[in-house]
C-alpha cells in the first residue's frame, strides 16, 4: 500500500463497483482537481428510512451525494458540513449532515405532510432529471463547516434552480469562491425507487484554468451522468473518467462512505429533557410511554413511564 492510500485512509479500492466510495483524483494540465463518490447503498438506505420515491427520493439523493463530495475541504476526518436547502415547494426544507470519515445522514424537514403519492420527477429530454418542482426555485441554500476547534464557517445563498446539485455548485463559486462543476444524480426504477446515485464535482486549484471548470460544468448539465447510472452500478473512476471525458489523471486514492446517524437513546432523553421535569411526570402519568423517533434516521426510541420519571427526578436534582 502506498503512503498515499495511508494517508486518505482508503479501505476500499478504486475500481469496486456497487460499494460506496469517494475518490479524488487531479487532472494536472489544467490543475483541476476531481471528487468523484458512489453513494448508491448510502442514498437507498436515507430513502428508505424516509420511504422517499420520486422527485423527492432525487432530491434528499442529490442532496446527500453532493455533502460527501463537499465534506473534503481539509482532508480532516472530523470536518463537518451541514446543507440546509431551504425551498419554497412541497418538500420543505432538506437538511443533510456529513462528515470528513465518510459518515453522512439526511432527512426532509416536512416529511409528515408531503402529499402522497409522492410527486413524481419531471424528465428534461435526455438531460437530468428536474425536481425544482418539488424543492422550489424561491428560498435558501445555508451550509455550515466545522472545520477544527471553534473553527466555524456559514455561508448563504439563495436559492436558484432548485434543482439541488446547481444550487449548491453556485454556492461553492460564489460564496466559498472556488470555482466549481458539480453533478450528483439518483436513477430510480419505474416505481420511482432509487436505484443507483453518484457524483462529480471538479474544482480549479488557484492559478488553475477556470475556463475548464466550466466547460466540465456544460457536460455535467448534459444528462450523461443519468444515463451512465440508469444502465448499471458505477465505479468512482468511471466517473472521474466520465466528468474528465477521458482525459488524463492521477488518482489519489479512495475511502469508504455510508449512511449513518449518530443519535441514541441519550439524543433521546435529551429531547425529552427540554420539556422540564413536570411536564415529563405529567407524560409518564398520561400516555404512559413515549416513543421518540429522529428525525435523521427514523429511527424509533421507546422510554417507558419509569425512565420518564427517573429522567424527570434526575432534571431537579440537576436544578437543585
Ligand atoms: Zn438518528
Amino acid at each position: 500500500m502506498s503512503e498515499r492510500d495511508v494517508d486518505t485512509g482508503a479501505s476500499a479500492g478504486p475500481t469496486k463497483p456497487g460499494r460506496d466510495q469517494l475518490e479524488r483524483a487531479v487532472q494536472h494540465d489544467f490543475h483541476v482537481r476531481v471528487l468523484a463518490a458512489s453513494t448508491s447503498e448510502l442514498v437507498r438506505e436515507a430513502c428508505r428510512r424516509h420511504e422517499l420515491t420520486g422527485a423527492a427520493a432525487i432530491a434528499l439523493g442529490r442532496a446527500l451525494t453532493a455533502s460527501c463530495l463537499m465534506a473534503t475541504l481539509t482532508k480532516d476526518r472530523r470536518e463537518r458540513l451541514r446543507i440546509e436547502i431551504q425551498g419554497d415547494g412541497a418538500l420543505g426544507s432538506i437538511l443533510i449532515d456529513a462528515h470528513g470519515d465518510g459518515r453522512a445522514r439526511g432527512c426532509l424537514s416536512k416529511r409528515a405532510s408531503l402529499p402522497t403519492p409522492l410527486p413524481a420527477a419531471r424528465w428534461r429530454g435526455d438531460g437530468p432529471a428536474s425536481i425544482s418542482h418539488v424543492v422550489g426555485r424561491v428560498g435558501k441554500v445555508v451550509v455550515t463547516r466545522d472545520v477544527g476547534l471553534e473553527q466555524q464557517y456559514q455561508g448563504v445563498v439563495a436559492l436558484r434552480s432548485g434543482e439541488v446539485d446547481e444550487d449548491l455548485e453556485q454556492y461553492l463559486t460564489t460564496s466559498e469562491q472556488l470555482p466549481s462543476a458539480l453533478g450528483c444524480e439518483v436513477a430510480l426504477d419505474n416505481l420511482g425507487r432509487v436505484q443507483r446515485a453518484g457524483g462529480v464535482l471538479c474544482q480549479t486549484f488557484p492559478g488553475g484554468d477556470a475556463a475548464e471548470v466550466e466547460r466540465l460544468r456544460e457536460s455535467l448539465r448534459g444528462g450523461a451522468l443519468r444515463q451512465l447510472l440508469s444502465l448499471h452500478e458505477r465505479t468512482t473512476s468511471e466517473l472521474i473518467g466520465y466528468a474528465l471525458a477521458g482525459q488524463e489523471h492521477e488518482s489519489m486514492g479512495a475511502s469508504a462512505l455510508r449512511f449513518q446517524c449518530n443519535c441514541g437513546r441519550d439524543t433521546a432523553r435529551s429531547v425529552i429533557s427540554t420539556l422540564g421535569a413536570d411536564d415529563i411526570d405529567a407524560l409518564a402519568e398520561e400516555a404512559g410511554r413515549t416513543e421518540v423517533r429522529c428525525s435523521f434516521c427514523g429511527q424509533a426510541y421507546e422510554l417507558t413511564a419509569a425512565e420518564l420519571h427517573a429522567l424527570a427526578s434526575e432534571l431537579r436534582e440537576r436544578r437543585s
